[in-house]
């Protein structure tokens, strides 16, 4: 058998396959079936050392509690890379010098034109950045793993209220 390394969490040995990649058995487990959202499940990378609690005991208990073992991945140490406004500290999300700005972002998307080139040109971010950012449930303590939500142990930087609003008018302009 032809072992490589996961292309999701980098972890080795890994030899399961699917449309072409190579996965460990536990982001095989977990990647979704259809193209499009595997494609995007691919982008979002992981250290296999961050979940590696998480996927040790998936692993122990077999993949039909994969759903309960999700609901106990709330440790907070899933991200590969912290988000603007977040540093990675062991694994774990903490504020950073940027944390600040993240609201003002929030609220002058809110309350402007919409026009992302302007509001990126002004915080130094690129356009698809800038989205991210946007769209970023980790600002509201959460963790995405595998396009499902968790809560996580993080310190939150703005209210659930300004992110669901922000979302609403993404949605409006229909800014993918
Ligand atoms: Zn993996």
């Amino acid at each position: 058998m032809i072992q490589e390394k996961c292309s999701k969490c980098g972890y080795f040995p890994a030899s399961n396959r699917k449309f072409d990649t190579i996965f460990c058995p536990f982001c095989f487990a977990f990647s979704p079936k259809d193209k499009e959202h595997f494609e995007e499940y691919c982008l979002e990378k992981v250290n296999f050392q961050d979940i590696e609690t998480f996927r040790k005991n998936f692993l122990v208990r077999g993949m039909k509690q994969k759903e309960g073992m999700i609901k106990q991945s709330s440790s907070g140490k899933i991200m590969a890379r912290a988000p603007f406004g977040y540093k990675n500290e062991k694994g774990f999300l903490v504020p950073d010098l940027n944390s600040r700005e993240v609201e003002e972002i929030f609220l002058e998307f809110l309350n402007g034109d919409g026009n992302l080139t302007k509001l990126s040109n002004k915080h130094s971010l690129s356009i698809n950045g800038l989205k991210k950012i946007l769209k970023n449930y980790s600002y509201l303590g959460k963790i995405k793993f595998a396009n499902q939500i968790h809560e996580g142990k993080h310190t939150p930087l703005i209210s659930s209220t300004l992110f669901n609003h922000v979302q609403n008018k993404l949605e409006n302009l229909k800014i993918k």
